[in-house]
């Protein structure tokens, strides 16, 4: 499998380059989900000055080119994590540490479950989104 450079992810979406674009997605493909607050103490540590607008519209940019995708696991905040299309996963959050896990589900057993209730109720099911919740093996 070759593996696209952050360079050339951007090129792909049809994006211009910029410095904040280019940080940001290398800071996302390297941490499990984080929130913006987190983004930028990352960024300062790379002596990056980058102000919260310009986080949150290059966010907003690599989300609607789905380099980026937004989780919101009901904690009163959203994490964001760099994305794929053939990286479609779900996550687990540790209610003692805050960790976010990464979890993949057998998706045969999950469209078996979509058809179902598609069947039951008349529904088309376009997307799904399912969370996990509880104590991580480092907190258990
Ligand atoms: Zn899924
Ligand atoms: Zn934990
Ligand atoms: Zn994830």
């Amino acid at each position: 499998m070759n593996k696209l450079s952050i360079e050339e992810k951007i090129a792909a979406a049809g994006l211009k380059l910029s410095q904040g674009k280019k940080e940001i997605l290398e800071i996302l493909e390297k941490n499990a989900p984080i929130s913006v607050p987190e983004i930028l103490s990352s960024l300062k540590t790379k002596k990056i000055s980058l102000n919260k607008t310009s986080i949150y519209r290059a966010l907003s940019t690599l989300i609607k080119k789905k380099l980026v995708s937004e989780i919101d696991l009901g904690e009163g905040k959203k994490r964001y994590e760099a994305s794929s299309k053939e990286d479609h996963h779900h996550h687990f959050l540790c209610n003692t540490c805050q960790h976010i896990y990464h979890i993949r589900l057998d998706e045969m057993l999950v469209s078996k479950i979509e058809k179902n209730i598609e069947s039951k109720n008349k529904f088309s099911i376009e997307n799904h989104k399912i969370e996990f919740y509880g104590k991580c093996g480092d907190c258990g």
